[in-house]
């Protein structure tokens, strides 16, 4: 009998690869998340950062390597090249598990906050419209926007956005989030007020994948950090370790040039 881990990862990741044609973006990348765990993705533009959180939740294929959400590997058809996953009900299960979070929000203009809220929940899972558009209503209190359910995406700031994009991420009862610079596209003022949920997610013991550019971020939240440097892991460890005592030169010369 195989020994399986009573308590697996939320999702762990073994030694993947993953080339666009002849460019291979990662290298052989392995990274695991535990229940409660936040863990950030720093590293360089082009380094691989975004093509592993889309790996990880299959909005991309990947050549070679193990993806296993809470300790069930997704099954594939082919091998290499030509590999992608075997069962489209396995593949939505993660989907729905990993809820990711853009750095450009990614809201449908044509409906409202709340609608957008609501979206997935009922159509991808089926859920009781009412009792999706409770939480819905509750998921946008929490992120400070609870005013904001019958406007439309254009109407709000680019924190507001980004906010009901983590409402929505929420709405889906995901068992891990997945952010891609949440905080990139906006503003240092209107930053804060997204650095302030994620924050608040963290400490109610969310389990979050987090690519980030900001350090004081990843610094403050992270059980553990990433430093991916073309494809590779150059650097890990704990936050106060990696900021505060990095050991490989790159991390050294990426951190400086940071901050
Ligand atoms: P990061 O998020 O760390 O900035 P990415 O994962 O977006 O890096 O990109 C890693 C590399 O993969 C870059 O060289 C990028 O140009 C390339 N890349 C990303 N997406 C695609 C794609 N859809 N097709 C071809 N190349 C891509
Ligand atoms: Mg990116």
């Amino acid at each position: 009998m195989p020994v399986t881990d009573p308590n697996p990862p939320v999702l762990e990741i073994r030694d993947l690869h993953k080339s666009y044609g002849a460019l291979e973006v990662l290298k052989g990348v392995s990274i695991a998340a535990k229940k409660g765990d936040v863990v950030s993705l720093i590293g360089s533009s082009g380094s691989g950062k975004s093509t592993l959180l889309r790996c990880a939740n299959l909005l991309e294929d990947s050549q070679q390597g193990e993806i296993l959400f809470e300790g069930e590997p997704v099954t594939w058809r082919g091998k290499g090249p030509g590999r992608h996953p075997a069962d489209r009900k396995q593949v939505i299960r993660i989907r729905t598990n990993l809820s990711m979070v853009f750095q450009q929000f990614n809201l449908w203009a044509h409906m409202t906050i709340l609608q957008n809220v609501m979206e997935a929940p009922v159509t991808v899972l089926g859920e009781d419209r009412h009792e999706v558009e409770t939480r819905a209503r509750a998921l946008l209190d929490k992120v400070g926007i609870g005013d904001k359910c019958d406007v439309f995406p254009a109407q709000l700031s680019g924190g507001q956005q980004q906010r009901a994009a983590i409402a929505r991420a929420l709405a889906m009862q995901p068992r891990a989030l997945l952010f891609d610079e949440p905080t990139s596209a906006l503003d240092p003022e209107l930053e804060q007020e997204v650095v302030r949920v994620i924050k608040a997610l963290a400490e109610e013991g969310r389990t979050m994948m987090l690519v980030t550019h900001d350090m004081r971020l990843a610094a403050d939240v992270s059980d553990h950090v990433v430093f991916l440097h073309q494809g590779l892991i150059e650097e890990q460890g704990p936050p106060d370790q990696v900021f505060g005592a990095p050991k490989s030169e790159r991390l050294q010369q990426f951190l400086s040039a940071t901050v």
